[in-house]
């Protein structure tokens, strides 16, 4: 099992701000937010991304991600929340420890997380082909 400071953090070894907790799941402040109030929300079992979660889990982790997304954007005045989780190092994940990034938005804040990319002509159903494919085995 990989040990992460998101388990010392549980463990209450290493500090944090706390907004959050229950049986399953804690949530605290990102210390390097994106936006004021970047909260990220883990399993207090050692699961290391999606990927590997099982059901319990990843239900347990959105489900307090529904119950405290609307308290976070009110503390903060925030228009809007993006609900994020990075998965392997091509997506960003830095911590191997499952999180859900809960990143209040506000207009004009300047961010852009997403680049728009075109499909070349029939790529798109060939994608989704491979998808449907994959899935269905
Ligand atoms: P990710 O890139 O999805 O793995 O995100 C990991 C996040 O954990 C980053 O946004 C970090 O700023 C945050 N982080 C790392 N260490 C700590 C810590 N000790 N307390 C709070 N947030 C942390």
């Amino acid at each position: 099992m990989h040990e992460t400071i998101f388990d010392k953090i549980v463990r209450r070894e290493v500090p944090a701000e706390i907004v959050y907790e229950d049986d399953e799941t804690l949530a605290f402040l990102d210390i390097a937010p994106s936006n004021p109030g970047h909260v990220l929300v883990i399993p207090k079992k050692n699961v290391r991304n999606v990927l590997d979660a099982d059901k319990d889990t990843w239900m347990s982790v959105m489900e307090t991600v529904r119950t405290i997304a609307p308290g976070v954007m009110k503390a903060v005045g925030a228009t809007g929340i993006n609900v994020i989780s990075n998965a392997e190092e091509s997506s960003g994940q830095v911590v191997f420890h499952l999180h859900v990034h809960l990143i209040p938005r506000f207009e004009n804040d300047g961010h852009k997380l997403f680049v728009n990319k075109k499909y070349e002509e029939d790529e798109m159903s060939v994608v989704a082909e491979k998808i449907r494919t994959e899935l269905a085995s």
